[in-house]
């Protein structure tokens, strides 16, 4: 199933959250085991494709990762929020997700031409998230050297998704099925 199976059992399963037939991977139980938490970021760290420049992190659970990746790999970090939270001039991108729809939006000047950007989320599943962060940096001017993610839905395509936009693709934990 996963190449992580204690890092798996630390993921709690939500069926019909938010909505009925959405099986919800709840990684507050993973954030809450010290260790499990700190082989998260270590592992994440280590398969990192370096060096980076920034770690970009979607809002929420990205940041908490993308946060504590950045430290190891001597980068910053950059904010991808929901559209009409970031105080200055912003770039948005609309997207799908697995249930309902909505816009990112980064800072349009927090990123130089040509920086070397990681993209960290927590969770990939129909990897509309993750391609209109991709996007949005690219439009931006990055090259987004690698995507990140703490869990991977591969039934829902995003990966694959994201690996046919031309990023590489890496996650700890997997979950067949939707
Ligand atoms: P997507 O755009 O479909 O790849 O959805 C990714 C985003 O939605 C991530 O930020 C996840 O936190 C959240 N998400 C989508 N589906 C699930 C799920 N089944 N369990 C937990 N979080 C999910």
């Amino acid at each position: 199933m996963t190449a992580n199976p204690d890092l798996a059992a630390l993921i709690r399963t939500i069926p019909d959250f938010p909505r009925p037939g959405i099986q919800f991977r709840d990684i507050t139980t993973l954030l809450l085991d010290a260790q499990g938490l700190a082989m998260s970021v270590e592992s994440m760290a280590a398969s990192a494709i370096g060096p980076v420049d920034l770690v970009a992190g979607i809002e929420a659970r990205g940041f908490l990762f993308a946060a504590a990746l950045a430290i190891p790999l001597h980068a910053g970090v950059l904010l991808i929020r929901k559209d009409g939270k970031l105080p200055g001039v912003t770039i948005a991108e609309e997207y799908a997700l697995e249930y309902g729809e909505d816009r990112i939006a980064m800072h349009a000047d927090s990123c130089a031409p040509g920086a070397r950007v990681l993209l960290v989320d927590d969770l990939i599943a129909t990897g509309g998230t993750a391609r209109a962060a991709v996007r949005l940096l690219r439009r931006a001017g990055a090259e987004v050297v690698q995507a990140q993610f703490l869990v991977d839905l591969p039934d829902l395509g995003g990966a694959d998704a994201l690996r046919a936009d031309g990023v590489d693709v890496t996650s700890l934990v997997s979950f067949p099925g939707h």
